[in-house]
């Protein structure tokens, strides 16, 4: 019997690498999270600090 043995490679999550993550904000106001080396950008869902008055968005 043979036996077929897949290589395993490590899962390399999208929103992260070796690089240090960094958060950038829009002109927009929309933040993102990501590396500017790989130029690779996650939105961020949630705003940090909804503490600061009631802002209707957009
Ligand atoms: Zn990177």
């Amino acid at each position: 019997m043979t036996t077929k043995k897949r290589d395993v490679t490590k899962r390399r999550s999208p929103s992260a690498c070796r690089h240090t993550q960094q958060y950038e904000t829009d002109w927009l106001g929309r933040t993102y999270l990501g590396c500017p080396i790989c130029n690779r950008w996650t939105r961020m869902k949630a705003k940090p600090a909804p503490a600061d008055g009631k802002r209707l968005a957009a």
